[in-house]
């Protein structure tokens, strides 16, 4: 049963119908642990499936390309407000599509093409779009990388500064999609004004965390911030670029008329809905609860045998380096899949591997602390683990059958948002 219900969808078209209520059950069975995935709430499910995907709003509110905006303007001011209030910031625009588009944003907003770009690399637990080779930005920018020091897992703070002052890149990016540490950003701010760059911190990944006092927070060290507002922060897939007034102007028009056309409204109004709910008390206790559960998870594993980039995490993710136990990412990915344990194979630092057949598992915790799994199930958590990828290593497939088994029993007991079996 969905909720809200689908009558319509089930009556016009059964084959797609189908294929979303076995994605629902999908999500119901399974432990779902990808690190940048959540479960969003009903209601944000409600405001993303409005009325709102009919119309146009080309432009910002009071200043719009197409009639019609009573409504739209209104949704889009609450919007920014709430993400102003929620994270401090000076100035917030909620009109990027997606996490990549609102890095692009950033990049239109601040650079020329050639101009130089640093970011962590991709193998390192940075993004794409922080100049990667493969990426737009690292073929239209002059990409500059950082790593982790290979013998604390954590970003090299000193090879930043030396770097940052030989190459002076004018923008330097801080996040990343696989950093289980704190990011240091008063450090990062410094580095940048003492290389002239402009800083920009991705927290695509802990948002949330950021938001429910977590993580400490890049406002009033980042000139500007970029962020998905689906991963921790649990809202509809979307994102958000925060700035200083200075750089409001800038940012404004490199996302509108700079790369976008119309804003998507009916997202627009999902995350207004996802940062009020960001704002309630109980939303801190969510924060706090996703990095304490990936603690314990992390020390399980840690007392199991496992290896991991820099030996633990201070927020909601974990990245294991298998290579002690005999067995590569991806199959051990596939076969905890089968096991209904949903991750990521991952690239580890200096990983001797291939990026499409790396060394490492990426784990997060933000949907299962969703679902309600608290610090006592991570042990157990931790031993399914251990049972599927030794199984892996030894090619017992009968494991996976007993431990999806096992988990489907467990998560009976904790509800998910948006859907539930048929009573
Ligand atoms: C997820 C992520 C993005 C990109 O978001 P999309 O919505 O997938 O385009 C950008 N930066 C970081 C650090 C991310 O983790």
């Amino acid at each position: 049963m969905h909720q809200p219900p689908v009558p319509h969808l089930q009556d016009r078209d059964p084959e797609i119908a189908g294929l979303v209520e076995a994605e629902a059950r999908r999500q119901y069975e399974k432990l779902r642990l990808i690190a940048s995935e959540n479960y969003v709430s009903p209601a944000v499910l409600e405001a993303t499936g409005s009325v709102l995907t009919n119309k146009y709003s080309e432009g910002y509110a009071g200043r719009r390309y197409y009639e019609g905006q009573q409504n739209i303007d209104p949704i889009e001011l609450l919007a920014i407000e709430r993400a102003k209030e929620v994270f401090g910031a000076e100035h917030a625009n909620v009109q990027p599509y997606s996490g990549s588009p609102a890095n692009l944003a950033v990049y239109m907003a601040f650079l020329e093409p050639g101009d130089p770009v640093m970011g962590l690399s991709l193998p390192m637990g940075g993004h794409l779009t922080h100049g990667w080779s493969v990426s737009a930005t690292g073929k239209w920018f002059r990409p500059v990388r950082y790593d982790v020091r290979a013998d604390t897992g954590r970003v090299d703070m000193d090879q930043v500064r030396d770097l940052a002052l030989k190459e002076r890149p004018k923008l330097i990016w801080c996040g990343g999609t696989a950093i289980p540490r704190t990011i240091d950003f008063p450090a990062f701010a410094e580095i940048a004004r003492e290389a002239g760059a402009v800083l920009a911190a991705d927290i695509a990944h802990i948002a949330g965390l950021i938001a429910g006092g977590a993580h400490p927070s890049p406002i009033g060290h980042a000139d500007v911030v970029t962020t998905t507002t689906h991963k921790t922060l649990r809202g509809p897939r979307g994102a958000m670029i925060l700035s200083t007034a200075e750089h409001a102007k800038a940012v404004d028009k490199a996302v509108f008329p700079g790369l976008q056309g119309g804003p998507h409204d009916h997202t627009t109004a999902a995350i207004a809905v996802a940062l009020k709910e960001a704002a309630q008390p109980d939303f801190a206790r969510y924060a706090r609860q996703i990095v304490a559960n990936a603690q314990v998870l992390a020390a399980a594993l840690v007392d199991r045998g496992y290896d991991l980039v820099s030996g633990g995490t201070d927020n909601h993710l974990v990245l294991i380096d298998l290579t002690n136990k005999g067995v590569a990412g991806k199959p051990a990915a596939q076969a905890l899949d089968r096991a209904g344990i949903e991750l990521n194979y991952n690239a580890v630092p200096f990983d001797p591997r291939k990026p499409f057949d790396p060394s490492g598992l990426r784990l997060g915790t933000a949907a299962i602390t969703t679902r309600g799994l608290g610090e006592e199930h991570m042990p157990q958590i931790a031993e399914w683990i251990d049972e599927v990828v030794l199984g892996t290593a030894k090619q017992d497939e009968a494991v996976a059958g007993r431990v999806a088994g096992k988990i489907r029993e467990l998560l009976a007991s904790y509800p998910m948002p948006g859907w539930a079996p048929a009573p």
